[in-house]
């Protein structure tokens, strides 16, 4: 999809313009494979805002030549070691005066260096800060890439399918999350979307455990947080279900209530709404029936190129969300030592009238036994 790629650097060369930069210098390998479709593990990408055509330069490495040459064949390429001082030296040499970095992504030391490179190229050049110019791009996502997602939410859902209806009483923690994995990739996964969670009893209290040892017994929690990853694009679905025999009260009860704050969560999100208030729809939920302590992480994030992206919704979230951004809502109750419970969702933001925000992980958020 070269054109997509043109039109997101045309949408960077806008910003550029608007701060008074000459050209940006893109580190960020997700960002470089977002701008031109590169996926290799060594890059830098030079953007100029002249609006006169597109004249991007992507750099790396002689190893991967052929395959930037395939992925990204409608901008220049330049083979050469040290890519930000290459594309620095050569962009400030035609009279760059005003280069954008990307602040969050080069060390101290790299900063220096290509300071000094663009100095000694045009006295009077500067390093300037483009922020997470790129990331607020990338909030918003194109058709392709929400069909990416949907199609990578569908891998989850079909492989969790599976999972849960075979027997899982005596097995480790670690055996159920290989296998789910190993399903994913069998139903199309390029990878996994990050390291497969798999938490029962007590562990389902730690919102991150990783999965051990401990073996599945009747009456546990079985909280699985999982996702695949599909052309790039990251999934994120979490459920948790109760092993064996008829849950208990209390499982009951905070099952219900993260139950009915998701739900409150999914359907505060509409664009022009904010993202701290779709945090406080669901916290407002879990508050009232006296769990707050016990809700100890923000309500979600986007996915798309990265599993934890653009826009956070938590309590202190700037920003408000627009059509089209891809977010997950995953509020959680864990209770230290006995157990917890998330249930999380990846939806895309849509407008009421085009039916509000569409579901992409479908598997039922009932509580189930298994
Ligand atoms: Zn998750
Ligand atoms: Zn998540």
């Amino acid at each position: 999809m070269p054109e997509a790629h043109a039109q997101r650097r045309d949408r960077l060369r806008s910003r550029l313009a608007a701060a008074g930069a000459d050209a940006a210098l893109i580190t960020n390998l997700v960002n470089v494979r977002y701008l031109t479709g590169f996926t290799g593990s060594h890059a830098a990408l030079l953007v100029r805002a002249a609006d006169s055509g597109d004249d991007a330069v992507l750099c790396t490495d002689g190893r991967y030549t052929t395959q930037a040459t395939e992925e990204a064949p409608d901008v220049e390429l330049l083979t050469e070691r040290g890519c930000a001082q290459a594309l620095t030296k050569r962009v400030t040499a035609a009279g760059a005066v005003r280069l954008a970095i990307e602040e969050q992504n080069v060390t101290v030391e790299l900063y220096r260096a290509l300071g000094e490179i663009a100095r000694e190229a045009t006295p009077g050049a500067e390093l300037i800060a483009l922020g997470r110019g790129v990331e607020d791009l990338r909030r918003i996502k194109d058709t392709e890439e929400i069909a990416a997602l949907r199609i990578a939410s569908e891998i989850g859902d079909r492989a969790l399918g599976e999972m849960i209806e075979s027997i899982l009483v005596g097995r480790t923690e670690r055996h159920i999350a290989m296998e789910l994995e190993r399903r994913m990739a069998d139903h199309g996964a390029d990878a996994v979307a990050f390291p497969t969670i798999v938490a029962t009893g007590p562990n389902s209290a730690v919102p991150h455990h990783d999965p051990g040892d401990r073996r599945v017994e009747d009456g546990d929690f079985l909280k699985i947080d999982f996702g695949a990853r599909y052309h790039g694009y990251h999934a994120d679905m979490t459920r948790t279900f109760v092993i064996g025999t008829e849950p208990a009260a209390w499982q009951q009860e905070i099952y219900g209530v993260v139950f009915a704050a998701q739900k409150a969560g999914r359907e505060a999100l509409a664009p022009g709404v904010e993202a701290a208030a779709v945090d406080k729809a669901a916290r407002d939920v879990i508050e009232q029936a006296g769990y707050l302590e016990f809700f100890t992480h923000g309500l979600g994030h986007g996915v798309g190129l990265e599993i934890h992206e653009d826009p956070r919704l938590g309590p202190t979230a700037t920003g408000k969300l627009d059509a089209c951004m891809p977010v997950t809502v995953e509020p959680g109750i864990y209770l230290p030592g006995r157990g917890g419970v998330r249930i999380e969702d990846t939806l895309v933001v849509r407008p009421l009238e085009d039916g509000g925000p569409e579901l992409l992980t479908i598997t039922t958020k009932e509580l189930l036994v298994l």
